[in-house]
């Protein structure tokens, strides 16, 4: 595959754009490969780049009953922070902000990370508490993060009201080198660097069953037909439990929509990414101006993958409220996404009951963030057999009692 650069642009450019070629192939999938893996959503493909990169395992087919980036990983709000609470939740995430830093270079592929800090704003008296004790926490986990006052926040973000009329903003949990990311070039760059490594990613095309013998996978069956391997990776987030349970075994995970929003595009009004936990609701402002909106859950299981008013109403007087600058903006668009949520809204990347089956599954509402991490995790996992990041995060944890509890990190969601 030929580099990406700014002569690669002239060159273009000179030639009447005739030379580029294809990010990734359209490959027919053959018979059998080393390792398959369900859904080429950023941790599917971040799975499959790891696999390659770091363990020389190339022969990997990603299959996607869609388009690739066509679940959550293109539906979300693209907060990336580390500022979590338990160890385990510091060192995966963090890993994953740390290899955003440098993500473009390393696939070739501008995802446009912005390190433009992300604040979590403290408007109770609990929430002051709550967010010191993870500023404390996140300062032994070598995470970077500062509990900042209201003056500062102001400074940091001028159009927020201090002076809320319900909850006064009290200060932040702050993390500067937290920011965002362009969600379809992350799953577009890893695609084509996938692909670049002889990897075949099989679009249009849904697994619709597991094969095993005697205890261990040999395949899957798919709307092509039927695909040999000799390990399988499932990662396919709100479809995790249709997934499992063609595979044979249960997952500790239900499904709900979450919605999000944008406005119409102004000019730039906010550098810096807000969550208001306690009003709840949270804003950015894209590159091209709307401000991105981020909504609840559905308190009710389901697979709609679209929005509902009363989120955006409540969502949006939360915001208006924090924000009275967005009153008279004008909503563009809204969708939902399927999440997959655990009862201790942490991961789950593990082995499973069928030999040579893995999961990976239960990021939520907050998984966007954790692409490049997850995938490093599951790769090793996957290609040795254990990885330390991934430790924590086994199956088994919900029967054993071994919780990692980060639903004061998951918060407002994201
Ligand atoms: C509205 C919204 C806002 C969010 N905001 C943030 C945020 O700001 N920050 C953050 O960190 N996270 C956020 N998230 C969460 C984040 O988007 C997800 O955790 C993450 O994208 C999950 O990635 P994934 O690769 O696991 O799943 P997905 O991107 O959903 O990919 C899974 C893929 O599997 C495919 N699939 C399913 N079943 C099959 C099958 N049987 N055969 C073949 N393919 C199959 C699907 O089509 C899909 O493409 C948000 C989510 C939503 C919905």
């Amino acid at each position: 595959m030929r580099r990406y650069s700014a002569f690669a642009i002239a060159r273009e450019a000179a030639r009447h754009h005739l030379g580029w070629e294809r990010a990734w192939r359209s490959p027919t999938p053959k018979a059998q490969y080393d390792v398959v893996i369900v859904g080429a959503g950023g941790h599917g493909l971040a799975t499959a780049y790891y696999l390659g990169k770091n363990h020389g395992i190339r022969n990997v087919a990603v299959i996607e009953k869609g388009w690739l980036g066509g679940g959550n990983t293109g539906r979300n709000t693209t907060i990336i922070r580390s500022n979590y609470l338990q160890d385990p939740s510091a060192a995966i995430y963090e890993k994953a902000r740390s290899l955003y830093e440098t993500l473009s270079q390393d696939l070739n592929y501008n995802i446009m990370f912005s390190p433009r800090g992300v604040m979590m704003l403290a408007q109770t008296e609990h929430e002051i508490r709550g967010y010191r004790r993870t500023a404390h926490a996140n300062a032994l986990q070598g995470v970077a993060t500062e509990f900042i006052g209201p003056a500062k926040v102001k400074e940091l973000c001028p159009i927020i009201n201090i002076k809320g009329p319900r909850y006064p903003v009290l200060g932040a949990l702050w993390q500067a080198r937290a920011g965002t990311a362009r969600h379809d070039a992350v799953a577009w760059g890893y695609a084509r660097a996938c692909s670049d490594m002889g990897m075949d990613i099989i679009q249009q095309t849904e697994v619709t069953g597991v094969r095993r013998e005697g205890g261990r996978v040999t395949g899957v069956e798919t709307t092509k037909g039927f695909i040999g391997c000799s390990k399988l990776g499932i990662v396919v987030a709100g479809h995790s439990g249709v997934m499992a349970e063609r595979a044979g075994f249960r997952l500790p995970i239900e499904s709900v929509a979450l919605q999000a929003l944008v406005s119409e595009p102004i000019k730039p009004v906010m550098d810096v990414v807000v969550m208001a936990n306690t009003v709840h609701g949270y804003m950015s402002q894209s590159d091209k101006g709307e401000m991105v909106i981020g909504g609840g859950a559905d308190g009710y299981n389901n697979y709609t993958q679209r929005g509902s008013f009363h989120h955006v109403e409540e969502t949006v007087r939360a915001l208006v409220e924090t924000f009275p600058i967005i009153s008279r903006l004008k909503m563009l668009r809204w969708w939902g996404g399927i999440v997959d949520m655990t009862g201790d809204r942490s991961p789950i990347i593990s082995k499973t009951p069928v030999d040579g089956i893995f999961v990976n599954c239960g990021w939520g509402t907050g998984g966007f963030k954790a692409i490049p991490g997850s995938g490093w995790a599951m790769a090793e996992l996957m290609a040795k057999g254990h990885s330390p990041l991934a430790a924590e995060f086994g199956m088994d944890r919900f029967r054993e009692g071994r919780f990692i509890d980060e639903s004061v990190a998951a918060g407002v969601a994201h």
